[in-house]
């Protein structure tokens, strides 16, 4: 778990819910995986710059930004990070933007997160829905269903070579999310609450536990914690979902790397 591995994913962030944004106890800046020639940039919440720097990466290193939905802790440094990935578009080679209408286009209650200077500046734009696929050189994207109060929002299952990694986003329990991550390698699970403290919106414990015990990934990552989930404390949750499931789980913190060379 060396920053300096090539095939990595680096958590920026680790927090979740308005108690602990307000906060600021865990950060925002969503996470990065660095794979083959890329690196991916997902959530980048507020703060997620200074998260980059802080863990060496260079944002203008990131080719591809993956914003799951319109939420300020997903979604807030979307234009930033656009433009410190193409140079202020100087750059114009590069720059790919995934994400969901609620970001690109905007809602009827709500102008778009992406503005214009910066749309102007992304070389290729991907406005996907969930069961959506999507293939950018060796890299393959597939939107997953997410169950959420922004109704585009999307998980992603990201696959390059052997490797698979799946993403929840933001969501609550559904039957249909094991079937959706069916067969990853990774999976990375929001857990915003602990034990059994579900909830219409978001994943708590024992919800992770039914979905990575059908799943069976070799490594399961608990990641965008609330206030309650940190005062339960992560680890301890990680380790009871380890128990009852027998899959390798971690608790996501801030500036953690999850090396991934022993898995392409
Ligand atoms: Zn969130
Ligand atoms: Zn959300």
């Amino acid at each position: 778990m060396e920053k300096t591995q090539q095939n990595k994913i680096t958590f920026l962030g680790s927090g979740g819910g308005r108690v602990v944004f307000s906060s600021q106890i865990r950060n925002f800046g969503g996470f990065v995986i660095n794979i083959g020639n890329h690196q991916i940039h997902f959530d980048p919440g507020p703060g997620a710059l200074n998260s980059l720097a802080k863990n060496k990466l260079s944002p203008s290193k990131t080719d591809i930004v993956f914003v799951s939905h319109s939420h300020i802790d997903h979604a807030n440094d979307i234009n930033a990070i656009i433009d410190a990935m193409t140079m202020g578009g100087v750059n114009e080679s590069k720059g790919i933007l995934i994400s969901v209408p609620s970001v690109i286009k905007g809602t009827k209650k709500d102008y778009p997160w992406l503005r214009k200077t910066y749309k102007n500046q992304l070389k290729k734009i991907y406005t996907l829905k969930s069961g959506d696929e999507i293939e950018i050189d060796n890299l393959k994207f597939h939107a997953t269903k997410t169950f959420h109060d922004d109704p585009d929002c999307i998980g992603a299952v990201l696959n390059y070579n052997k490797i698979s990694i799946g993403y929840s986003s933001d969501t609550s329990f559904s039957k249909i999310l094991k079937q959706e991550f069916k067969g990853v390698k990774i999976l990375i699970l929001n857990v915003l609450r602990p034990g059994k403290d579900n909830w219409d919106t978001h994943l708590c414990t024992d919800d992770a536990i039914k979905i990575i015990d059908e799943v069976k990934p070799e490594l399961a990552i608990l990641y965008h914690f609330g206030a309650k989930m940190i005062n339960a404390n992560p680890l301890y949750e990680a380790r009871r979902v380890q128990r009852a499931t027998g899959v390798r789980t971690v608790a996501a913190e801030d500036g953690m790397t999850v090396s991934l060379g022993g898995m392409l």
